[in-house]
C-alpha cells in the first residue's frame, strides 16, 4: 500500500460521452471503464507516481479502477515518488518509461542496477558505437573504450558519431567527445591500443567486455577474459551475430578458449591468407541494428529478472537479406580449464 501508483505511460484515456474509455495497448483493445467518467479521469491523473496506493485509495472509485488497470497491466509501482527517482538526472525519464514497459514492479531497479556498472567495449565500428550510445542512454555509468584506428571517409556511412572533419583522428577521442557532449554524467575512458596486442590494466574496471568486430583474434588477448562476461558481436556479409554470452562464473567456457578453439577458423587465419577482401560490407542498418541488439542484450546482464534477452551460451544469428532471426545455442563441447562448475544442488 505504501508503493507509489503510476499510470503506465503510453496509457490513452478517453472520457467522450459520459463513458471513460482507455487503450489497452497491451491487447489492442479499446476498453470501457465502469464508474462516472469525471472521476475516473481525476483518479487517472493522480496516478502521476507522486501518490502511494494508501492516499489514492482515499478518492471513491480508486481501488476498483486500480484493480482493473492492473488486469489490463496499465499499473506501475515504484518504491520512491517518479520525481525523487528522477532527481538530478531528467535525462533518465525516457528509460525508466521504457523500464517500465520491462517491469511494472519497480522499474526504478533498473536504472539503480546500471547505475553503477561499467562496459568495456573492444573495437569502435559501427557496431561498438553503437552500442556505447545506447549503453550510455540506458543509463550505465562508464565506458571503457579500446581502438587504434583513426577515421577514414569509408566509416561515415555507419559511423554516426563521426563527421568528415573527424578524418584522420583517432576514433576514441572522437568517441569520447561525442558522448560526453551528450552524457555529461558518463564516465568514459579510452585507450588507443590494438586490444588484442597490448590489453589496457583499465579493462579490470570493466564489469562486461563486449568484442565488436574481429573477435576471432581475442583469443590470444588478455587472461581478464578468461573470468569477465563477455558478449561478442559481428558480421560477415549479411549476417550478423550478436552472442553468444560466455560467463565462467555461470558456467559456460570462456570467451578466450572459445575463441582459440574455432580451430578451423584460427588455422585459416594463421595461414598465409593469398587475397584479402579489403572491404567487408559494412552497411549502415546491420551496424545500427547489432549494435543495438547487443546492447540491449548487454543490459540485461545486469538486470536479468526483467527477462534474459540473451540466455548465456547463446547466440542471436540475423539474415539481413530475409529480415529474420534466430537464437542458438553456441559453444557446445568446449574444454575450459577456468570454468567454475555450476553448483550443484
Ligand atoms: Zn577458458
Amino acid at each position: 500500500m505504501n508503493d507509489y501508483i503510476w499510470l503506465l505511460p503510453p496509457t490513452h484515456v478517453s472520457n467522450s460521452g459520459d463513458k471513460l474509455s482507455l487503450l489497452d495497448f497491451n491487447n489492442l483493445q479499446i476498453r470501457t471503464l465502469a464508474g462516472p467518467a469525471e472521476i475516473g479521469i481525476d483518479l487517472l491523473h493522480a496516478m502521476d507516481g507522486e501518490r502511494t496506493e494508501e492516499e489514492i485509495n482515499g478518492l471513491d472509485y480508486a481501488s476498483d479502477l486500480i484493480s482493473v488497470l492492473e488486469k489490463y497491466e496499465l499499473i506501475v509501482r515504484l518504491q520512491k515518488p517518479l520525481s525523487e527517482i528522477l532527481e538530478g538526472r531528467i535525462w533518465a525519464s525516457r528509460q525508466l518509461a521504457y523500464y517500465a514497459q520491462l517491469t511494472r514492479r519497480y522499474p526504478e531497479r533498473c536504472l539503480e542496477a546500471l547505475a553503477d556498472k561499467r562496459v568495456a567495449i573492444i573495437g569502435l565500428g559501427g557496431i561498438g558505437m553503437q552500442a556505447a550510445q545506447a549503453l550510455a542512454g540506458a543509463g550505465i555509468s562508464g565506458l571503457i573504450l579500446s581502438d587504434f584506428d583513426t577515421v577514414d571517409a569509408s566509416n561515415l556511412n555507419r559511423q554516426f558519431m563521426l563527421s568528415t572533419k573527424d578524418v584522420g583522428r583517432l576514433k576514441v577521442d572522437v568517441v569520447r567527445e561525442f558522448l560526453l557532449d551528450r552524457h555529461p554524467h558518463l564516465e568514459v575512458d579510452v585507450h588507443a591500443i590494438n586490444p588484442f596486442e597490448s590489453p589496457s590494466d583499465q579493462w579490470e574496471r570493466g564489469d562486461l567486455f563486449l568484442f565488436c568486430g574481429e573477435s576471432h583474434l581475442a583469443g590470444d588477448a588478455n587472461e581478464l577474459i578468461t573470468h569477465k562476461p563477455v558478449i561478442q558481436a559481428g558480421y560477415i556479409g549479411k549476417e550478423g551475430v550478436v552472442g553468444p554470452l560466455r560467463w565462467v562464473e555461470k558456467g559456460t567456457p570462456c570467451h578466450s578458449c572459445a575463441t582459440k578453439q574455432s580451430t578451423q577458423y584460427n588455422e585459416f587465419y594463421k595461414s598465409e591468407v593469398a587475397l584479402r577482401t579489403s572491404w567487408n560490407c559494412s552497411g549502415s542498418t546491420i551496424n545500427g541494428l547489432m549494435g543495438n541488439i547487443l546492447a540491449e542484450a548487454a543490459t540485461r546482464v545486469f538486470m536479468p529478472w526483467v527477462g534474459e534477452a540473451l540466455a548465456l551460451n547463446e547466440a542471436i544469428y540475423m539474415d539481413m537479406k530475409t529480415l529474420t532471426m534466430r537464437r542458438d545455442i553456441a559453444d557446445r563441447e568446449i574444454e575450459c580449464p577456468h570454468r567454475v562448475p555450476a553448483p550443484s544442488l
